[in-house]
């Protein structure tokens, strides 16, 4: 007998996107097939007609349970309210940082992550290894080992993002440390994601715009701007080819970031680009709003041309992922800070991400469902080293599947979100939206009812596969 079998849904798959029925056994899938063909003998069947059955989201970028800069001790929303508002929204799995702080060392980054979310999520869930300025040659040495224990994935930022009155740790790795890590990188089949700035072209600008007194937070894309993450980027770019090591630029932001990243693509180096729903869905010119801080995630939101340059590069190739930059506080803490120096960056959008994706992808903009899904998982699985576990539906691979209705149209309102006391979406006008999300065979959201588990998510060792480590390989 069968525990679970998904019928008459639009199933979609890398080898095409039919009407199929979905076997579930346990965990895992164990059949897709034509319908009506396979036994009657099953535990549950869900009627999914009408309704596009895709693989569950994977959110690479987020911030959870994170310290807050600027405010002390505050931290993001913990992994009990983040996994939980993400399984409603359709995503199954979340990779949050375990940050290597100057004094400790990988091992230590890695126990505070574990104890922070073990037996306390929902979703299933991994860690990206987080290095900060300096990286001592001790810590270097140390990555290997965590690589092959399944961290494949590092970050690093090569600016300090914020001016140095504000507090927190410096963050910018500079360009020889990069190169070292590059090496290093490249030896242990690890993926690295960069926040690329040009610090000197930041900073300078913190400085400027304080002299001048044109503090407000709406000239955030003066600081953080086009011109800074073109130079970055290549230079980063650069190092990259000298090392060989693959790169994942997080949260590109402008025209420019798109267009290196596609030189890079074309001359077949393993280069690829997240950028952000929110991202996509707003420019510079919301920050013009009343509390428009609102809206604001670090780089910084660019012009209308760069939004419909990052949508081009999400619908037709370029981009390979779209993420969140989940980083969750409440409205307070969101409009507390009011100029460039102490506005509070980040988004609280695991949950609207999946169903944004496909209103705006798919519904207006007429991305394929295959397109839609390489986007919001198997890009994200492949680059992370999750695939084929997570990210595709065939069998073997985890019963992580969303169940969206491409005929619901309203406008999000309050009640749609399921996390803190705000939303930027809140009166964004949708067409399609997750209603089913089925975590490794466990349905644990449907119609609106919550079924999860506290403590049902688990941790995901990954593993990056040389075909995405060596070459553009998605
Ligand atoms: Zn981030």
């Amino acid at each position: 007998m069968l525990d679970l079998m998904i019928r008459g849904g639009q199933v979609v798959t890398p080898w095409g996107v039919g009407d199929w029925d979905v076997a579930v056994q346990g965990e895992k899938i164990v059949a897709v097939a034509a319908p009506g063909t396979m036994t009657d003998d099953v535990g549950r069947i869900v009627d999914a007609t009408g309704k596009i059955v895709a693989p569950g989201g994977i959110e690479p970028h987020a911030h959870i349970a994170a310290p807050i800069m600027g405010h002390g001790d505050l931290t993001t929303a913990p992994p009990e309210q983040v996994s939980r508002a993400a399984l409603f929204g359709g995503t199954t799995t979340l990779l949050d940082f375990a940050i290597q702080y100057p004094g400790i060392d990988i091992n230590q980054a890695v126990q505070e992550r574990t104890s922070v979310w073990q037996g306390n999520s929902y979703a299933d869930y991994s860690h990206h290894l987080m290095m900060l300025g300096a990286i001592p040659g001790n810590i270097l040495g140390q990555l290997n080992e965590f690589v092959t224990d399944g961290f494949a994935t590092v970050k690093i930022f090569t600016t300090n993002i914020r001016p140095p009155t504000s507090q927190g740790e410096p963050r910018m790795v500079g360009t020889g440390h990069l190169h070292d890590l590059m090496e290093q990188i490249q030896r242990s089949g690890a993926m690295l994601l960069v926040h690329s700035e040009d610090d000197d072209m930041v900073q300078h600008m913190y400085r400027k715009l304080t002299e001048e007194e044109r503090t407000e937070w709406w000239n955030m894309p003066l600081v953080h701007s086009n011109e800074s993450e073109d130079v970055s980027f290549r230079r980063v770019l650069r190092v990259a080819e000298w090392t060989g090591s693959p790169v994942y630029f997080v949260h590109v932001s402008a025209r420019q970031g798109v267009q290196a990243i596609g030189e890079a693509r074309a001359k077949g180096m393993p280069v690829y680009g997240e950028t952000l729903h929110n991202y996509c869905c707003f420019s510079a010119e919301n920050y013009r709003e009343e509390n428009g801080m609102k809206y604001h995630t670090y780089p910084s939101l660019k012009s209308e041309e760069d939004r419909l340059s990052l949508w081009d590069g999400i619908v037709n190739g370029g981009l390979s992922t779209m993420a969140t930059d989940e980083y969750c506080t409440t409205w307070d803490v969101k409009i507390a800070g009011r100029t460039i120096s102490d506005v509070t960056g980040g988004h609280n959008g695991a949950e609207t991400r999946v169903g944004i994706t496909y209103s705006e992808g798919v519904s207006k903009r007429g991305m394929t469902l295959q397109r839609f899904v390489d986007v919001t998982s198997a890009n994200a699985a492949k680059i992370m080293g999750l695939y084929p576990r997570k990210g595709v539906i065939a069998p073997g691979s985890d019963a992580d599947l969303v169940l969206i209705d491409p005929s619901i149209k309203r406008r999000l309102t309050g009640s749609d979100f399921h996390i803190t006391d705000y939303s930027i979406w809140d009166g964004f006008d949708i067409e399609g939206w997750p209603v089913m999300t089925i975590l490794r065979g466990k349905v644990v959201v449907e119609n609106g009812e919550f079924s999860g588990t506290l403590g049902g998510g688990q941790f995901l060792r990954r593993k990056v596969d040389p075909g995405i480590s060596n070459k553009p390989g998605c």
